[in-house]
């Protein structure tokens, strides 16, 4: 997978590209990260990607043309895949960034990301260049590049080959459709708190039930609303309503 990030701080990307699990992935050649500074396609002799609103108004306002330039080399050097690139706008306006769409975006070949700063882009970015916008929240941060860095580790890390066995994305939360149970590591007692008995056991059948157990209780008293879509047995739905009622 190749993934571009169009942004005016490539330095902020530096450290993310390089460190853990990302660092290892890019390093070993599973992904290539790429923080591209749109900036170097201005159009004008002072380089400037920012205007003054059309109609007034505070804040500035990123121009099309750097950032359509760029995503189209960036398009046209990505190859003859016949695969198109997903050209991503990070945005508070956009559609909510869950691990559902990391799934579906980990199984793209290239992916661009286009980072806002200041008041907001041109719309003729959003309307004609795009082909998703994504918020991370419903709060506003000052740039596109804490978001983006979110994506791209969250899709990354389920990428064949970046995780271990030991860290497998597997039983997280939400690829399940709940949370992930509880983990305990040595010592058995810490301060006279015990681990649950059933995981010092050896028995793996009921190490596999309580977890599944513990990750339908956690996901009743902390997101309910994740049961309505999750996997359930009939059984398994009966036990919910009867925790409910006590
Ligand atoms: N005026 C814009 C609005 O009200 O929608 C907010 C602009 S924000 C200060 C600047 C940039 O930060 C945005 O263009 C976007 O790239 C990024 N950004 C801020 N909050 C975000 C969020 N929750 N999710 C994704 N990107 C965000």
């Amino acid at each position: 997978m190749k993934i571009d990030v169009l942004t005016l701080f490539p330095e902020m990307f530096q450290g993310v590209f390089s460190a853990s699990i990302l660092g290892k992935a890019n390093e070993k050649g599973i992904v290539s990260l790429n923080a591209v500074n749109f900036r170097e396609y201005a159009n004008n002799k002072h380089n400037t990607v920012d205007d003054y609103p059309y109609g007034g108004g505070g804040g500035m306002v990123l121009k099309p043309e750097p950032v359509f330039a760029a995503v189209e080399e960036l398009v046209h050097a990505s190859g003859n895949s016949g695969n198109k690139p997903r050209v991503i706008l990070m945005c508070p306006q956009g559609e909510s960034f869950t691990q559902k769409k990391a799934e579906e975006l980990s199984k793209e070949e290239h992916l661009v990301l286009i980072c806002g700063h200041y008041e907001g882009y041109d719309e003729r970015i959003r309307e004609y260049l795009v082909t998703d916008e994504l918020s991370i929240g419903d709060y506003v941060l000052t740039g596109g590049e804490i978001p983006a860095m979110t994506v791209i580790d969250s899709v990354v890390r389920l990428l064949p080959g970046v995780l271990g066995n030991e860290t497998s994305a597997v039983t997280d939360s939400y690829s399940t459709g709940l949370l992930e149970y509880p983990h305990y590591t040595r010592p058995a007692v810490f301060r006279d708190w015990e681990v649950p008995e059933v995981l010092l056991s050896g028995h793996h059948s009921r190490i596999e039930g309580w977890r599944r157990e513990q990750s339908l209780l956690r996901t009743l008293r902390r997101r309910p609303d994740l049961l309505e879509s999750a996997e359930l047995t009939a059984k398994e739905r009966q036990w919910l309503e009867t925790i409910k009622k006590e």
